[in-house]
């Protein structure tokens, strides 16, 4: 427990290590937003013989063991399924995570113009730091929904070919005196153009934009049926001169949605049924039809438990109650650049391994759900069994701060939940930094979560 992975690795160890974190890179690049992560996971998940659960409660078929099936929540959420050997009452073996990324998203009626330069107004989504998104080249990823039922999917800024926007800021000669570099949520707006219309009456620069978007089908007013988020540009890349680390944006919390996902991938017949879950809207406190605190997940283990059984709401609270998770989430690492939140005994290390979370509470341990020891004794006897590299973290000084994960929500079926994930560098920026041993150990960790707990 709490050593550097680097110094039990062998060569061979390193490259499965840094080979699967390639096909990390690869996905967090394709899955900015929700949608994406929800699309790029499905694609995943059906080539690895995974049944949609919607055709096969149509179809009037049973689930038997062994059985990989998956459902789809608004396009924003997932659950994966692999049917276990023993009866689904004696609980489930859950890795859930969430797919939402802090970012900037479109207001509902974004475009003006100012200055004769054309804007889009953002809102901001999560926890940022305002000064960390002007300046920086910024895409628009989204769908925009017709009167008529059809979606034009929009992904703009990522290829060589494209443009890419942004968010202006002061030059540093005015901003002396009153703010220096800070930056309020409602001065960020994307500027879009500045070629005028010459045939417009008014707004030229703005009409000129609205001329554009119609040649691609989209009216000024369709805005308003639209999901438009506003991400960093550009692919994740590997990190420092000896290139151990990966900076990419969303890493918080895809960085342990895909190993929970590849780790699912591996199971056969596994012993108790084992669920990897992908939800929305944690960064704004797990709200919403497709956060944790829906109803989907119940009435999917519900459908589940109904196409294996005879279905009893007694055999669900059972099932829910009997069920183990990590609840698996990321961490602060320790920053040596600025080392005052941290406590250096009790906080996460990069390279150390996945990071255990036993409470994620601060000031108090207020709001925490404060896992059993007894669970956590039947886990470090998993981790040590599998030689998992793993650490225990607070998440900062007693007083610093802390933040929420999805494991409260779960506890209240009264099932056993731990956080435990990925330590981060620059959490929450457009750029967030993580080592690739930490993200295998993650997964090896879920690996063996899924089979022996
Ligand atoms: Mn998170
Ligand atoms: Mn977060």
């Amino acid at each position: 427990m709490n050593k550097n992975i680097y110094e039990s690795y062998t060569q061979e160890k390193l490259k499965k290590a840094y080979d699967f974190c390639e096909g990390y890179k690869q996905y967090i690049s394709n899955a900015k937003t929700e949608r994406e992560s929800i699309a790029e996971t499905v694609k995943i998940a059906e080539s690895n013989g995974f049944k949609n659960l919607k055709e096969i409660l149509k179809s009037g078929k049973k689930l038997k063991k062994g059985d990989k099936v998956y459902a789809i929540n608004m396009d924003k959420a997932l659950i994966m399924a692999v049917i276990g050997e023993q009866d689904l009452e004696n609980g489930l073996n859950i890795v859930g995570s969430h797919i939402d990324s802090p970012r900037l998203d479109l207001k509902a009626t974004p475009l003006y113009e100012d200055g004769e330069i054309c804007l889009l107004d953002t809102h901001y989504y999560g926890g940022i730091k305002k000064y960390q998104w002007t300046a920086t080249p910024l895409a628009l990823h989204g769908i925009v929904c017709k009167k008529d039922g059809s979606k034009i999917r929009i992904t703009y800024g990522e290829n060589e070919d494209e443009a890419v926007l942004g968010i202006s800021d002061l030059l540093p000669h005015l901003d002396r005196e009153s703010r220096k570099d800070v930056v309020t949520g409602e001065e960020l707006n994307l500027i879009a153009g500045i070629m005028p219309d010459k045939t417009a009456k008014k707004d030229k620069v703005k009409a000129n934009i609205l001329n554009l978007l119609k040649q691609k089908g989209i009216e000024e007013d369709d805005l308003f049926s639209a999901e438009i988020e506003v991400v960093p540009a550009g692919k994740a890349r590997d990190f420092g001169l000896d290139r151990s680390m990966i900076a990419g944006y969303g890493q918080d919390d895809k960085v342990c949605a895909y190993p929970s996902i590849m780790a699912l991938l591996n199971l056969k017949k596994p012993s108790k049924t084992c669920v990897c879950l992908l939800v929305d809207k944690e960064e704004i406190g797990s709200v919403g039809a497709t956060g944790m605190e829906s109803m989907f997940f119940e009435n999917t283990i519900a459908d589940i438990i109904s196409l294996t059984t005879n279905y009893s709401d007694l055999k669900l609270r059972h099932c829910l109650a009997n069920s183990k998770m990590l609840s698996s989430d990321v961490t602060a690492a320790y920053d040596p650049n600025r080392p005052s939140p941290f406590n250096k005994n009790t906080d996460a290390f990069l390279a150390h391994g996945i990071a255990f979370c036993k409470y994620t509470g601060s000031r108090g341990k207020s709001g925490a759900s404060d896992a059993n020891p007894e669970y956590i004794a039947r886990l470090r006897q998993i981790l040590d069994d599998n030689k998992i590299n793993y650490q225990a973290t607070e998440m900062g000084k007693v007083e610093a701060g802390g933040g929420g994960t999805i494991a409260y929500i779960m506890a209240k079926y009264d099932m056993d939940v731990i956080d435990a994930g990925v330590p981060v560098l620059s959490m929450h920026a457009p750029w967030e930094i993580t080592a690739k041993v930490d993200i295998y150990e993650t997964y090896l960790c879920y690996d063996a979560f899924y089979r022996f707990i």
